[in-house]
């Protein structure tokens, strides 16, 4: 998507090999015309799938995924991060999280999702693919499915692409880095 392409360049920082630091649009401030632009890219690419709703993890995936709820007119549902005492029957999962370079529990109520949903996945970013993978069994042990993953910004040369690739979801990626090496933004299709 251009004008996320856009945006990375002219606002995201390089932090190192893998990571880039996009806290002025996505992480942290959000720029509200480019989730709403993010939204119908994903509601415009998977709206004949049949999703029944769009599934994220707190917190920076909320934005674009509550975004492509509206259009695709389905709930959103965010993963948390924490158990709160109001949560009455959780499912729990472990993750590894690359940024913080430790793991911790993802929690979901159970009957949030149901059998036969058809689940849009969404998140800021894909690396490794390990919060997609935890979403992913979250999601089958409700016994719904994936129909199709939308991703922001992926890091092409990490592990999470072939991992979707290999399980023959359908895929969105709206920016695809294929290096960060020295400081510069390389994109897929360069
Ligand atoms: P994965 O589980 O695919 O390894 O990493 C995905 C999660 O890690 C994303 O939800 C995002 O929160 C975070 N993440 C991965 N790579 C980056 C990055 O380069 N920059 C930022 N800001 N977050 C990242």
């Amino acid at each position: 998507m251009r004008s996320l392409c856009k945006k990375i360049q002219e606002k995201a920082v390089v932090l190192g090999d893998d990571l880039l630091k996009v806290d002025t649009f996505l992480n942290q401030q959000v720029d509200t015309a480019l989730m709403e632009e993010m939204g119908k890219a994903f509601a415009d690419h998977f709206r004949h799938e049949n999703i029944t709703k769009v599934v994220t993890i707190e917190s920076s995936g909320i934005p674009p995924a509550y975004a492509a709820a509206v259009r695709l007119h389905v709930p959103m549902v965010f993963i948390k991060k924490n158990t709160p005492t109001t949560m009455v029957d959780p499912l729990h999962v472990q993750v590894y999280s690359f940024t913080k370079k430790k793991h911790y529990i993802l929690c979901l109520e159970r009957g949030l999702i149901k059998p036969g949903d058809r689940i849009l996945f969404i998140d800021d970013f894909l690396a490794n693919g390990e919060a997609f993978k935890a979403a992913e069994s979250l999601i089958e042990k409700e016994g719904a499915s994936i129909a199709g993953v939308g991703i922001c910004i992926e890091k092409s040369f990490q592990a999470g692409r072939q991992y979707i690739k290999d399980k023959g979801y359908s895929f969105l990626p709206l920016a695809s880095i294929k290096s960060l090496k020295n400081g510069q933004v390389l994109w897929e299709d360069d």
